[in-house]
C-alpha cells in the first residue's frame, strides 16, 4: 500500500506504470486498486489508446456506456473502430 502514497488528490494511476516502475503483478496493482475503490480512495475510469500509434487518446470515461462507436486520435488522427477494445482500466485518486 506504500505506493499509493506518492500520489495525490485528483492524480491519475495507470496500472501499467506502475507495472514497469515496481515491477510488481499487474493483477496485483489491479487487485490492490479495486481494494482502493472498496475504501473511497480512488475511481474506476476507462482511457482510450489508440492501436496505432499506441498512445492515449486523452478520452475518458466512467463507464463503458459512454464510450461511443468511433473516437478519433488526436495525436495521428486515426479514426479508431470500438474504442472499447482498446480502453485500459485507469484510476482517479480521491
Ligand atoms: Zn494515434
Amino acid at each position: 500500500m506504500d505506493f499509493m502514497k506518492q500520489y495525490h488528490s485528483n492524480d491519475w494511476i495507470y496500472p501499467d506504470a506502475i507495472h514497469r516502475k515496481l515491477g510488481m503483478e499487474i493483477k496485483d496493482i489491479y487487485g490492490i486498486l479495486e481494494m482502493c475503490v472498496d475504501e473511497n480512495i480512488v475511481e474506476q475510469y476507462l482511457n482510450v489508446y489508440c492501436p496505432i500509434c499506441q498512445r492515449f487518446t486523452g478520452n475518458i470515461y466512467k463507464t463503458a456506456l459512454e464510450i461511443p462507436e468511433f473516437v478519433n486520435c488526436v495525436h495521428c488522427d486515426t479514426e479508431i473502430d470500438n474504442p472499447l477494445q482498446h480502453a485500459i482500466i485507469i484510476y482517479k485518486v480521491l
